[in-house]
């Protein structure tokens, strides 16, 4: 590891008396970003932040209401103000770059209360980088300062203009499943985060958190007509926040600052400020594209619960088993295997009598593909959390890697709290530690919005928490417009990898008839590439892939991991286009998509390696495609490419493309 920390400056008594507060200041390395921390006359805490001199988070104040201690909000006084520079790259165990860059500043204040709780020292740290800043509490255990309760988290955002955002409704939407508002900051009401905004001197920020282990899910609340945002937690259905007990610092406060939309998604502050990886031996963790039995419970072709039309037969599944093992993809998902849809009091060790769960991982096994075992808690969380141990042991005994856990049907756990408490977020928790400790990963349906946890536990692969493609299948109100995926790359994709389960090519919907997938069969190619998931599901039934075996080889081959990505065209709603480098491996996957207009990717090959000749394979939209009329056209072409090389290639209304791109030997 390239380690370099420096000690820059420390400035010890850094301000003798509240009144004559002197600012604290520190840059991102590049000097551009720019943090100033004041303190008020009544000891009151605010902080700004610049770039280029220019006001992008005006004074805005930090602090916690407590009770059970005196509150961390005002009679601040500050001790020291220490900056120190880190520079080091890290390596994750599966992502969207094999390394990653850890470039900032970290500007830590350590502050006294010396009238109201006397000899008690709190602190709070920023870390600038040159595309963004984060921040955090720190209040370690000391005499004056015990276990508490946080009753409210004082954090404003006070932006420089009301700028146009992207954000979801925090209490209107239920497991985050919505479709994004673009609104000005003032008119959001109370929205979960990530919350996506443009300024009109063309910046594209971000705010949100990270490493969110032990708190409540930050959501952000906007008073009209100001460019104010203020901290709002989920609370406990008691109406506390946080009960501070072992975890003594705060999650970090995200603010992503990127010159435009293809380098707010290259950002990684959220991983960046989440712990190294706590899994020793990571082998096991293996990213993966996989299909299942599923698309048929939500076209009524078959049912979770045993009967004459069980989907998760000991047939049934070896049946995808073999599908997943002639056509490239490397895991099986069976969903209604165990006991208790009839009444979701589930066991998670009781399979169906139709189901031979020894059978199936032999098979499985034998087939060198992985099953992907689930479990639906129903929200009952005592429930689950009472078989836990033994729900992960009877995994690991069958040599099960992975499972789907999801938390749908009461709208709270246990009926009473919300999932982004921290109720939820400690049960989250207990889960993902659990499965490690069993070598099971996790793709966690109906979750707490993701922070970047999987840099800590990368067993943690995937979320849902995002409006996926089964709406498709069964939302009355038509399924998800056209711009929907070209949106939530740049909002909900920054929170980390969404099990958005895309590639489906089937475009009739018997049971929901008015409603259907609003896309080209080229821009579900696309999707399972812009996407990212190392759990990446190809959603649709095996009849409808073995009826279309040209776009099923692209998704067969379609990597899960990533040596580089980037982004040649980029516009939030509008378009984009990702070309990502395979890990160990000299292919390139390039895919488009576009919103509600046709629009032409402009795509240079500059990236390629100068010194070598490429082919192509491309699957576009073909003549008079168009999502509504034609979605099944399609042209697979080959085409020789270099690094000289420059693509036009045009996309129908909410179309697009995708492309094997392979050295010639
Ligand atoms: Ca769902």
């Amino acid at each position: 590891m390239n380690l370099k920390t420096f000690l820059l400056i420390s400035i010890v008594g850094a301000t003798s008396t509240a009144n004559a507060a002197a600012p604290i200041k520190a840059t991102s390395p590049d000097g551009r970003i720019a943090v100033e921390v004041n303190t008020n006359n009544k000891g009151e805490l605010y902080y700004s932040i610049t770039r280029d001199g220019k006001a992008i988070v005006k004074p805005s104040r930090l602090g916690l209401d407590l009770s059970g201690a005196t509150p961390l909000a005002d009679g601040f006084r500050t001790v020291s103000a220490t900056i120190t520079e880190t520079d080091t790259v890290w390596h994750p165990v599966w992502g969207e770059e094999a390394a990653i860059r850890d470039h900032h500043k970290e500007l830590k204040i350590k502050l006294r209360q010396p009238k109201l709780a006397p000899g008690r020292e709190t602190a709070v740290t920023f870390r600038i980088f040159d595309d963004g800043v984060g921040f955090r509490y720190e209040y370690h255990r000391q005499p004056s300062l015990g276990d508490f309760t946080i009753t409210d988290e004082l954090t404003e955002f006070n932006f420089a203009e009301p700028h146009k955002s992207w954000s979801i409704h925090a209490d209107k939407t239920n497991y985050y499943e919505g479709l994004y508002r673009k609104l000005p900051l003032d008119s959001i009401g109370r929205a979960s985060t990530p919350v996506t905004i443009k300024t009109s001197d063309g910046l594209s920020m971000a705010l949100h958190e990270a490493a969110l282990t032990d708190y409540a899910a930050m959501n952000v609340e906007a008073t009209p007509g100001k460019a104010s945002l203020k901290v709002d937690l989920t609370p406990w259905s008691t109406g506390e926040k946080v009960f501070v007990t072992d975890t003594r610092t705060s999650p970090w406060r995200t603010l992503i600052i990127a010159e435009d939309d293809g380098k707010l998604l290259l950002s990684r502050i959220m991983l960046n400020l989440n712990e190294p990886c706590k899994i020793e031996d990571t082998s096991w963790i293996i990213p993966q594209r996989y299909v299942g039995v599923w698309w048929d419970y939500h076209m009524r072709t078959a049912t979770w619960k045993a009967g004459p039309r069980h989907g998760a037969t000991t047939a049934n599944i070896k049946r995808y088993i073999d599908f997943a093992a002639r056509n490239g993809f490397g895991g099986v998902l069976a969903e209604g295997w165990n006991k208790g849809w009839e009444d979701y009091n589930f066991s998670f060790t009781e399979p169906y009598d139709d189901c031979n769960m020894d059978s199936i991982a032999a098979y499985a096994a034998q087939k060198g593909v992985g099953f992907i075992a689930h479990h639906e808690t129903g929200c009952r969380v005592d429930n689950y959390e009472a078989q836990l141990s033994d729900a992960m042991k009877y995994l690991a005994d069958k040599g099960i890697h992975y499972v789907k856990t999801g938390y749908c049907d009461y709208r709270l756990l246990n009926n009473k709290e919300k999932h982004a408490s921290q109720y939820g977020v400690r049960h989250f928790r207990k889960v993902i530690e659990e499965a490690a400790r069993n070598k099971v990963a996790i793709d966690n349906h109906e979750p707490v919005m993701p922070t970047g946890l999987q840099r800590t536990y990368p067993n943690l692969m995937t979320q849902e928490g995002v409006r996926g493609q089964e709406w498709d299948a069964w939302n009355r109100a038509g399924g998800n417009p056209p711009s929907h995926t070209v949106t939530i790359p740049f909002t909900r994709g920054l929170a980390g990898p969404m099990d958005f389960t895309p590639g489906t090519f089937s475009f009739e919907n018997p049971i929901v008839p008015q409603t259907r997938v609003q896309t080209t069969i080229a821009k579900q190619l696309a999707l399972f590439v812009i996407l990212y998931s190392p759990l990446q599901m190809a959603s649709d039934m095996i009849e409808h892939y073995e009826a279309n075996p040209g776009p099923l080889q692209f998704m067969g081959q379609c990597p899960t991991d990533w040596e580089r990505t980037l982004y040649p065209e980029a516009e939030l709603g509008k378009y984009i286009t990702v070309a990502r480098k395979a890990k160990d491996s000299d292919d390139w996957f390039i895919a488009g998509a576009t919103g509600d207009d046709p629009h032409t990717a402009t795509l240079r090959f500059d990236f390629l390696d100068p010194d070598c000749k490429y082919t192509a394979t491309i699957y576009r939209d073909g003549p008079f495609a168009d999502w509504e009329s034609n979605p099944t056209s399609l042209t697979i072409e080959q085409r020789e490419v270099d690094s000289n090389s420059l693509l036009y290639i045009p996309e129908a209304r909410s179309g697009g493309f995708a492309m094997r791109v392979m050295k010639k030997r």
